[in-house]
């Protein structure tokens, strides 16, 4: 499909590398900034996983997001890209002392704690710096999100969060620490949720649990609702930009909240994923037994997704108008995996046309590899093309 891309700027960039449209990702933090900005006690951490590539990051904080991190490397990336510490919120079940170190010396708004034994670290560092670390508990609330197995974690059977049976004696717990601010409660209950009955489920299950504390005396004064808006990889044409308005809507109707608490989102993949695409070139067009396969030169080292998630991301010859074929788009690396998608229609493929997958700026760039010793790609904005 010709057209869909300025693919006469690519013609001399080295391939595989990504592209992100910086007009789709304005449109989605500036759709993002309008379903919240009537609510001041609304605040949204971008989940820096999804992306780091500093030029996003850049973009990102021009409009006012916090930084949801998840180490102390995205700390410190987002802090050289000029986040404000004190917007940073830090979750993760295996936080390593340099990395709280690094989170209290430079005073980040919230550690989000997922056990016991992580908060007596925490109280022990910042009693070392004579500091007072501000924490959240990561609750697991047994809310199951209906998406891929491997991005579900809010059940109990899953390692993240507390559980809600131990959620009293820990915050009583951090309340009697010397080094510790208790100030409320964390969730996360998975990614790519596109049904908001999940987020209803979650919301029901918080305000549950805020009764329950209410009833002890506990007075949480912020609530993290965590991430997981999913976006249409399926028809991304048609739907750049994520439904924000269902998504914040849902909470607005559903969480019920007690006087000044605030709401804290850590939205990743809705941010970035529809901006960028994975741009390849066909290496071979090769005719299988059953099967006719485009075999291109980005491989799962590039964009893991298709391999790790059984993820389909939607794919386009940018250089053939002619009638469409049925192929198998494949990578080059030794696993049977480093598959992109089966029996898909493209326009009729040759070796050097320009392949794009579409939906792949959250978790491709990213989570590349050098796996067979290849190259990293690199990530290019359409504003510098
Ligand atoms: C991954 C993650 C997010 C972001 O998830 P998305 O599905 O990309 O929105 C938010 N919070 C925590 C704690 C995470 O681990």
């Amino acid at each position: 499909m010709k057209n869909l891309f300025p693919t006469e700027k690519f013609a001399n960039i080295r391939t595989p590398f990504y592209y992100y449209d910086t007009r789709i990702l304005r449109q989605t933090l500036e759709a993002i900034n309008a379903e919240t900005r009537q609510h001041d006690n609304y605040f949204v951490h971008y989940a820096v996983k999804a992306n780091a590539n500093p030029k996003i990051l850049k973009i990102i904080n021009e409009y006012g997001l916090g930084i949801d991190c998840v180490s102390g490397g995205e700390i410190e990336q987002v802090l050289a890209c000029g986040f404000p510490a004190n917007k940073i919120v830090f979750a993760g079940v295996g936080k390593s002392d340099w990395e709280i170190e690094l989170g209290l010396d430079n005073d980040i708004f919230c550690f989000n704690v997922e056990s016991i034994p992580e908060l007596e670290i925490i109280n022990q560092i910042a009693a070392s710096k004579g500091k007072k670390a501000t924490v959240c508990f990561r609750i697991n609330p047994n809310v199951g999100a209906h998406t891929h197995a491997n991005i579900t974690t809010g059940l109990a059977e899953n390692k993240f969060g507390i559980a809600m049976e131990d959620m009293e004696r820990v915050i009583r717990l951090a309340q009697s620490m010397d080094n510790i601010a208790f100030k409320g409660l964390h969730f996360h209950i998975g990614s790519q949720i596109l049904d908001m009955d999940d987020f209803i489920a979650l919301a029901n299950r918080i305000n549950a649990l805020q009764d329950r504390l209410e009833s002890q005396g506990f007075h949480p004064e912020i609530i993290n609702v965590g991430g997981g808006l999913g976006i249409d990889y399926s028809d991304p044409l048609a739907h750049p930009i994520p439904d924000f308005k269902a998504y914040f809507d849902t909470y607005t109707q559903y969480l019920h909240l007690r006087p000044g608490q605030t709401v804290h989102f850590e939205l990743g993949r809705a941010v970035v994923g529809q901006c960028g695409a994975l741009i390849t070139r066909v290496n071979y067009v090769k005719q299988g037994a059953a099967k006719q396969f485009a075999i291109v030169d980005a491989g799962m080292t590039d964009l893991i997704r298709p391999a790790l998630y059984d993820a389909h991301h939607k794919t386009y010859n940018l250089s053939s108008d002619q009638p469409a074929e049925v192929y198998d788009v494949v990578g080059p690396i030794c696993e049977s995996s480093d598959v992109f998608d089966q029996d898909i229609l493209l326009n009729r493929t040759q070796r050097g046309d320009l392949i794009a997958m579409l939906s792949a700026g959250a978790y491709g760039e990213i989570m590349a590899s050098g796996y067979n010793c290849r190259r990293l790609p690199i990530g290019y904005t359409s504003d510098e093309l």
